[in-house]
């Protein structure tokens, strides 16, 4: 592939690539999409809807046109042991003469419909891109309906158009400030809090079960399975445990400053990161007992899954793997995975990647890898057919790209069926990149087509 040709000029400086930006330092990253340009990423309302959806008994109205509202639980889901509301939408449905004569009326109506037919405890209000254009003053609204029914509404401010997805994140994290600050900070009482893991396929379940067997107490899950009162609880962790550091730093933070809370980065993809995770946590308090629990805990677990990875390997070894998805700290994640696995990874890219993931992704890889931040389909489909990739791991959006080009697919994202973290999750990780890699659909593609005779 030339740069220029299916590269627009204004993206050379956001790619890692031979041809075009020589050595590849500093990547350029944490910018707005280029115009015109098409990217994957998802706009600041979703990054924001992504973060605060898998709370299951909070109430979420989009205030905005029905499309907005298109992105629910549907398309972004995640499990719950308890309330299912959360699987429901509500929209202003907002029209032409809405943005003439202003949408407050209607977000009124919404919200005491709402309160009519359901007891929320929490209303997340979300006001989308016309909403940022026309102005309804959402934080009076929220103030009244709060005075009225005496509950939390919550505004978050998140039109489509004021930055990236990231904001969005930062949205949602502020919501969740906005939420679980008390009046008077309550006493230590739990170990720590999970920062970062939405419970997609059940991973929030697997993270807390590993805590509690080496005895590490859990104050709140944030966000995947949470409650409203378990959010609550927060401030009484000791420490914050972040898994998607891309949505999840933010927040880290603001609570260490508010609640005197400090935060590790942590990850439960791959054998590695999840042993080394565990310990620095048991590490992290300080108590011996815990930290004599998780290594014979870690040692138990690596001495049951890696025979049985070694059985995958063999499979796996010497295939080219690509990943496009949303933050850096998966990517890095994915990557590790594998190299365990005896895979090279050729290309790799991030919605929402930081330089600091770039730079380390930088060491990960092999000099000739492409690395690309805030990518399109027309430049990840170009890349994945120059490097030869045998699969992609993506998202919902990515998936049609490797099918159109006989590639294989695993989804690492909300569509998955099966865990991906933990001992058990990277078994069902291996099994997943065997079963469709060596799938052999993709030679008979490779050769025309099935025969019919
Ligand atoms: S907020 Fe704006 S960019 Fe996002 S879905 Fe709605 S209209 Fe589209």
């Amino acid at each position: 592939m030339k740069c220029g040709n299916e590269i627009l000029p204004e993206r050379i400086e956001s790619i890692r690539y031979s041809q075009c930006s020589g050595d590849g330092s500093g990547i350029k990253c944490e910018s707005e999409s280029v115009s015109g340009a098409v990217s994957q990423r998802a706009c600041v309302y979703c990054g924001a809807r992504v973060v605060l959806n898998p709370i299951t008994d909070a109430f979420h109205i989009v205030h905005g046109p029905i499309g907005c509202a298109s992105y629910t639980w549907d398309i972004r889901g995640s499990l719950s042991s308890g309330d299912e509301g959360y699987r429901n939408s509500y929209s202003t449905d907002l029209r032409e003469t809405d943005v003439i004569f202003g949408g407050e009326k209607k977000l009124t109506a919404a919200i005491d419909e709402v309160m009519a037919r359901h007891s929320p405890r929490v209303i997340f209000i979300y006001a989308t891109c016309i909403v940022g254009v026309i102005g309804d003053d959402i934080d009076a609204i929220c103030r009244n309906a709060e005075e009225k029914y005496q509950i939390r509404v919550i505004p978050v401010k998140s039109p489509g158009f004021s930055g990236t997805k990231k904001t969005g994140y930062k949205m949602a994290c502020n919501a969740i400030m906005n939420l679980i600050t008390p009046s008077i900070l309550p006493e230590k009482t739990a170990d720590v809090n999970i920062l970062g893991d939405f419970n997609l396929a059940g991973e929030m379940w697997i993270i807390k079960n590993y805590l509690r067997k080496i005895g590490i107490s859990v104050a709140a899950n944030i966000t995947g399975d949470a409650r409203v009162d378990d959010l609550k609880n927060a401030p009484a962790a000791k420490l914050n445990l972040v898994q998607c550091a891309g949505s999840m730093t933010y927040l880290a933070k603001q609570m260490e400053e508010t609640f005197a809370i400090p935060f590790i980065k942590i990850s439960f993809f791959g054998v590695t990161d999840t042993s080394d995770s565990l310990l620095r946590i048991a590490y992290a308090t300080g108590d011996k007992n815990v930290i004599e629990r998780a290594k014979a805990f870690i040692e138990e677990e690596k001495n049951r899954v890696i025979p049985l990875l070694d059985k995958y390997r063999k499979n796996l070894v010497g295939k080219k793997a690509a990943i496009y998805v949303g933050g850096g700290f998966k990517a890095i994640s994915l990557i590790r995975q594998f190299n365990e696995f005896g895979m090279k990874t050729v290309m790799v890219g991030t919605q929402t990647g930081s330089k600091e993931d770039y730079e380390l992704i930088q060491h990960l890889v092999d000099e000739d890898a492409v690395i690309l931040d805030d990518a399109n389909p027309a430049e990840l489909e170009a890349f994945m057919t120059e490097m030869g990739a045998d699969i992609l791991v993506g998202g919902v959006k990515e998936r049609p790209l490797a099918y159109k080009l006989g590639i294989a697919f695993c989804d690492h994202n909300h569509e998955r069926k099966h865990p991906l973290s933990g001992y058990e999750g990277t078994l069902n990780f291996a099994s997943e990149i065997n079963l469709s890699m060596n799938s052999p659909v993709w030679e008979i593609i490779s050769q025309g087509g099935m025969k019919y005779v």
